[in-house]
């Protein structure tokens, strides 16, 4: 089966919007989301062009905040801290990877919890780990949510997780073990200096890979009759192309595809998941900014998030 993201995230944004417009129609504000951009890079822009372009279909306010690659660390947090303050604003996101001259941990810590949409924050992260109602980090979320459209079973399975960032692998292989209808698997996660990394992801009922290496994971590394989802997209240059590159996944997918029962295609598996989780994200930040607004203190907990 082809875990299609694109369809999926479709499905679950049609669901959003029809929430969203019934908002509209009693009058109140758009959610707005707000997505600071530093620097020059292609990649990084096409990603934010991409989640202000859904934002814009969906119905919501984005504005990017375009800064220049020498933007100080201080110039940075003051924005940010400006965003905080703004009650027009519900959800913040800084573009990472950040030019090296900002410490990025600094600006993660800088977002306020509550328009922390990219869920990175680490009271959004904690939150997590406890079960509390919270922002989930958007790559993570969209993988819950495509395992949830395509009713892939994970309960008791053995879920191997390739790479430890703290975005993508550290909390997929937290959310995984958590006593929920897509999580009780089993975990184990890999990283670099893991020993043997193929008879591990050999004992995969889930494969999640996400390490920026392409077709790294071959089929003699997967178990048959996995499920592999391949969170890894790199530009590799292709003259055929207009754009003048191709995105490649992590999953060596023609090999794959024989062995496993369900995987991710690249493009168009986790990437549109990780924009719904987004806009997501930022529809519980406006509902919780509107509840402020009507019945001030009335919520004291994020609304649900999954
Ligand atoms: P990252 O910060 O680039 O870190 C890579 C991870 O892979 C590290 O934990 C590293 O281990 C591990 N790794 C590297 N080589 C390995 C090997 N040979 N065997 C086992 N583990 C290895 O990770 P990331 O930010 O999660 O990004 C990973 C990929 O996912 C990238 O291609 C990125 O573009 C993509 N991504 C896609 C989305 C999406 O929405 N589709 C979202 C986020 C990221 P160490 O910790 O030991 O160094």
């Amino acid at each position: 089966m082809l875990l299609n993201g694109k369809i999926a995230a479709q499905s679950l944004q049609k669901k959003l919007k029809a929430t969203l417009d019934l908002r509209l129609e009693k009058g109140l504000r758009a959610p707005h989301l707000v997505a600071i951009l530093l620097g020059n890079d292609g990649a990084s822009a096409t990603y934010v062009q991409a989640k202000m372009k859904a934002c814009q279909e969906i119905g919501f306010k984005s504005t990017v905040l375009h800064l220049p690659e020498n933007t100080s660390q201080a110039e940075l947090l003051a924005h940010i801290h400006a965003l905080n303050a703004d009650a027009q604003t519900d959800g913040i996101l800084v573009q990472l990877p950040l030019p090296k001259h900002i410490v990025e941990k600094q600006v993660i810590l800088a977002i306020d919890p509550k328009k922390d949409v990219d869920g990175f924050h680490p009271e959004n992260l904690g939150r997590a780990v406890i079960h509390l109602p919270t922002f989930l980090p958007a790559t993570p979320k969209g993988i819950l949510e495509l395992l949830s459209f395509y009713q892939i079973d994970v309960q008791g399975k053995h879920c191997v997780v390739v790479g430890r960032s703290h975005i993508v692998g550290t909390p997929i292989s937290i959310l995984l073990t958590r006593n929920d209808k897509i999580g009780n698997c089993t975990v184990t996660l890999t990283h670099s200096h893991t020993q043997n990394l193929e008879t591990h992801t050999r004992m995969a009922d889930l494969l999640i890979v996400a390490i920026g290496k392409p077709n790294f994971i071959t089929a003699d590394m997967i178990k048959p009759g996995a499920v592999v989802i391949d969170v890894g997209l790199t530009r590799i240059a292709d003259e055929r192309k207009k754009s003048g590159y191709s995105l490649v996944g992590d999953v060596d997918f023609e090999g794959a595809k024989k062995i496993c029962s369900a995987i991710t295609p690249v493009p168009f598996g986790v990437g549109p998941m990780t924009i719904y989780s987004l806009l997501h994200n930022t529809f519980l930040a406006y509902e919780k900014a509107q509840d402020d607004l009507t019945e001030k203190g009335a919520l004291e907990e994020p609304s649900v998030f999954f």
